[in-house]
């Protein structure tokens, strides 16, 4: 699993990704020269540096029509005893 460092309430970085015409959320990366940029999670395009993009918590980006698949369960509130609890990403503590 990659380390988002999640801060204490879960917040998913996002970005507005050109290929997919969406904001979509983003994970950190190295790129070629081993230098850490950011990339959409649906299509791996570089989308920058770390720390420039705002965050979604996973209910706003479920909002936001986004399949948050992994953060969230299917059925939203069921999140505690999913797993998700242990990489700091359940918004339900
Ligand atoms: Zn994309």
């Amino acid at each position: 699993m990659l380390d988002l460092s999640l801060p204490d309430h879960a917040a998913l970085p996002h970005a507005a990704c050109p290929a997919c015409r969406a904001e979509v959320l983003v994970y950190t990366d190295l790129d070629e020269d081993d230098k850490l940029v950011v990339r959409c999670l649906d299509c791996d395009a570089p989308l920058g540096e770390p720390g420039l993009q705002t965050c979604w918590t996973p209910d706003q980006a479920v909002e936001a029509g986004y399949p948050v698949e992994g953060w969230l369960p299917p059925d939203a509130g069921a999140g505690c005893s999913s797993g998700g609890c242990s990489g700091g990403s359940c918004s339900k503590h």
